[in-house]
């Protein structure tokens, strides 16, 4: 039976051994995937133990993603961007390849909601690692205009900077965006966690916007509650960029596509219940 894991420090609140139980139901794969409670400072012991007792891919989650990034002996363009990996895949000649599939698992939500990214104004607030992470797949779709916004604005000048080489990319301080100029705005802060905004403008939320909120939770996030009292035309949480860098981890590993779509509705209803 092909083994795979995720690796976390919390890890009991992971949703990732059901979606990924459900894509190997889904397409017929026998497989197992478990979660499993890492110590800090223990990753390299863990993943060790796993590949050496022919564990296949992993998943990682916080605080582990730049360990894995060091423990990979290959990365991906996009995980080398990102400086962050969430999927480990052991190849036939031992080598650890290390992805990052978060961005990737983002575009794809996005798609599935037809929101058009191609020469669109995108604006991404904040500058931590989920924000590292999408950069360069939003990238790739083409936008006119990326625009990293963050409270700390030193962290979204860096960003601006590292990416510069890959696409139209700018950094803005939250006070010098009141224009509403935006038609997508995608919230990567961890403010709706705390119930709080990220602090743009509201001038930004015009009836044509699309706010997406990466936070994701049983109840409509703080910043999409916000957006959606302004009028925003539509508003996305992050369980779709959940399930979708699940489905690209899945790809990676059994070279099958899962149906996204099917097994966020089951999610969906199973965190309501
Ligand atoms: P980090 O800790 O690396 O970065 C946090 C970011 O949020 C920083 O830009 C920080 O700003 C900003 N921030 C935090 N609190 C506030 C606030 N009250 N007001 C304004 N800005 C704030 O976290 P990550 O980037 O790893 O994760 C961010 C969020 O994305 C988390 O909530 C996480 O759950 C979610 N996420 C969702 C995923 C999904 O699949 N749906 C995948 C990955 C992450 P500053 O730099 O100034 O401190």
């Amino acid at each position: 039976m092909d083994k795979y894991v995720v690796f976390g420090n919390p890890i009991a609140q992971s949703k990732s051994p059901l979606i990924h139980t459900l894509f190997a139901r889904q397409t017929s794969q026998t497989m197992t995937y478990e979660a499993q409670l890492v110590p800090l400072g223990g990753f390299q012991a863990a993943a060790d133990d796993f590949f050496s007792s022919g564990g296949r891919g992993c998943n990682i989650t916080v605080p582990f993603k730049e360990e894995a990034f060091r423990y990979a002996t290959q990365l991906t363009e996009r995980a080398k961007l990102a400086g962050a990996v969430n999927t480990l895949k052991k190849l036939d000649d031992g080598v650890i390849l290390g992805d990052n599939t978060d961005g990737e698992g983002l575009v794809q939500d996005l798609i599935q909601h037809q929101v058009e990214l191609k020469g669109k104004r995108i604006l991404l607030i904040g500058a931590g690692g989920a924000a590292r992470g999408v950069i360069l797949p939003l990238l790739a779709q083409q936008p006119a205009q990326l625009t990293i916004t963050n409270r700390t604005l030193s962290k979204a000048e860096q960003l601006a900077e590292l990416f510069s080489p890959y696409g139209q990319v700018e950094a803005s301080a939250l006070d010098d965006l009141d224009a509403p100029v935006f038609d997508v705005i995608i919230n990567s802060t961890s403010a709706s966690l705390s119930g709080q905004l990220p602090g743009i403008s509201e001038q930004l939320i015009t009836p044509d916007v699309i706010c997406y909120d990466m936070v994701y939770g049983s109840a409509t996030t703080t910043f999409n509650q916000w957006a959606q009292d302004l009028g925003a035309v539509m508003t996305l949480d992050g369980l779709g960029m959940l399930v979708g860098q699940a489905a690209e981890s899945f790809m990676l590993w059994r070279g099958l596509r899962p149906g996204a779509k099917q097994v966020q509705r089951e999610l969906r209803r199973i965190m309501q219940e």
